[in-house]
This record gives structure tokens, sequence and C-alpha cells, in this order.
């Protein structure tokens, strides 16, 4: 298997300085009454900091230190030297992007999800103003959490 190239070791944080809880939970479908429109990552992290909630990416509104969209974003962080194989990051007035590429990402059902996978966020602040799957045959999409959660174990193989 060609796995991208790893960053340096150290206890998993992500750019915004709100660290990552380093276990990758299975995605957990969402739907019915009474459930927390918070994905996998936001239930089981901690909140360690002083600042405002954290807004998950499932909740209505604009999303700020969700803990996917934060891992998914450190597979495109701007500090990072050289940044992973196929991760191709862009930066224009502040205004920062990154396409990565998921064509060999492989669902737990044997689905792949797309082409690739477009980021962009505004400095390194905590909001993630877009994220959406690119493909050959359609317009773009959101991705779902099992997707983001799908890339984030391709790009970070989770230790042994
Ligand atoms: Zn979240």
């Amino acid at each position: 298997m060609n796995t991208p190239a790893q960053t340096q070791g150290g206890a998993p944080e992500t750019q915004t300085g709100v660290p990552l809880h380093p276990r990758r939970a299975p995605a957990r479908s969402r739907g019915g009454e009474g459930m927390s429109a918070k994905c996998a990552m936001c239930l089981e992290r901690k909140k360690d900091w002083n600042r405002s909630d954290p807004v998950c990416f499932l909740e209505d509104g604009p999303n700020w230190n969700c803990a996917t969209l934060n891992a998914i974003r450190d597979i495109c962080y701007e500090g990072q030297n050289p940044m992973p194989i196929g991760v191709d990051y862009q930066y224009c007035e502040d205004q920062k992007y990154a396409t990565i590429k998921i064509q060999d990402v492989e669902l737990n059902n044997g689905n792949y999800i797309g082409l690739a996978l477009w980021v962009s966020w505004y400095k390194s602040r905590g909001k993630t103003d877009c994220v959406w799957v690119l493909n050959d045959d359609s317009p773009p999409r959101k991705p779902t959490e099992e997707e983001l959660l799908a890339i984030i174990n391709y790009y970070n193989p989770p230790t042994q």
C-alpha cells in the first residue's frame, strides 16, 4: 500500500492548539430523536481550553473547532514541510485552500469516495469554510462523517 509521508512524531495537536484525541472512533450513524448532532471525534474529545464551545460540522451554523474537521485540516496544515504526498496546498491572501487526493481512500463497504477533497479556511482560526468532495462525474458535494474519518485514517493510519 502506498501511504503518504507522515508528519513528525509527538503528541497529536491541531494547528489551532486544541489537542485531538488520538484514537479514531468509529463513525456512528446519525438519525433518531435525541441523537446529538456532534461527530464521534467531537463527542470523544474533552474540552480543555477556555474559549468558546466547539461547533461541530454536523450542527447548524458555522463550524468551529470541530474535532473531525481539525483532523482534516491537520492533513493539509500549511506548516508541514514537506506536505504529505497527495496534498496540494495554496495560499491566497490569507484564504488558504488545499486539495487532498482521495481516489484511493476506501470505505468499509468497499466503495470509494471520489477524486479529491477540497478544503478552504481563513488564516489559522478554528473555522473551516468549505469542505467538498470532488468527483469526475458529479457536482461537488459535502462529505459524510464516515468519509471524513476514512480520509483521516488513510493519511494517519492508527499506530498499533
Ligand atoms: Zn465535530
